[in-house]
């Protein structure tokens, strides 16, 4: 090995519950989409419009993947949905919904856009492709020292 080469410090401990969490944290100090955040705390489903070329993404972005520009709007998505596919998940659950399974996840169309997202209050057996689904907004309650909310669809 160099002796010129510059050496990288790796911490001696790790804090596994941060790293292994599912949740981005939302404030404006650790992500770029923060608004979006912000606006689901308010109960309020958006993301991304770009204003130069019209695309509309999800999640939302801070460039635009179509033509790059960064000039971007948040507009609001609706509440009500349609499931577009959805599956049951019995094992390997990220961390803290372990005790959870089983339970549906699925696609959701909203507006001009699919998501993923968790289906709660629903049996598998129960749902079909095109059921009418609505939001629910739950707190995440985690390792972090902000309010954090998640968007997930239950059946309507
Ligand atoms: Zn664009």
């Amino acid at each position: 090995m160099s002796d010129d080469r510059d050496a990288v410090e790796l911490p001696d401990t790790i804090e596994l519950p941060r790293l292994l969490d599912f949740y981005e944290l939302q404030t404006a100090e650790h992500t770029g989409i923060h608004e979006f955040y912000e606006r689901l705390r308010e109960g309020q489903l958006s993301t991304t419009r770009c204003s130069d070329c019209g695309d509309v993404q999800f999640p939302p972005r801070i460039v635009c993947p179509e033509c790059h520009s960064d000039d971007l709007e948040y507009v609001d998505l609706p509440h009500e949905g349609e499931l577009f596919a959805f599956s049951m998940v019995r094992a390997g659950a990220p961390l803290g919904m372990e005790d959870e399974v089983p339970f549906v996840t699925g696609i959701v169309e909203v507006g001009d856009v699919r998501l993923s997202a968790r289906i709660d209050g629903a049996d598998y057996d129960d749902l079909a492709i095109g059921d009418p689904v609505e939001l629910n907004v739950v707190e995440i309650d985690g390792p972090a020292d902000h309010e954090r909310v998640f968007y997930r669809f239950e059946p309507r």
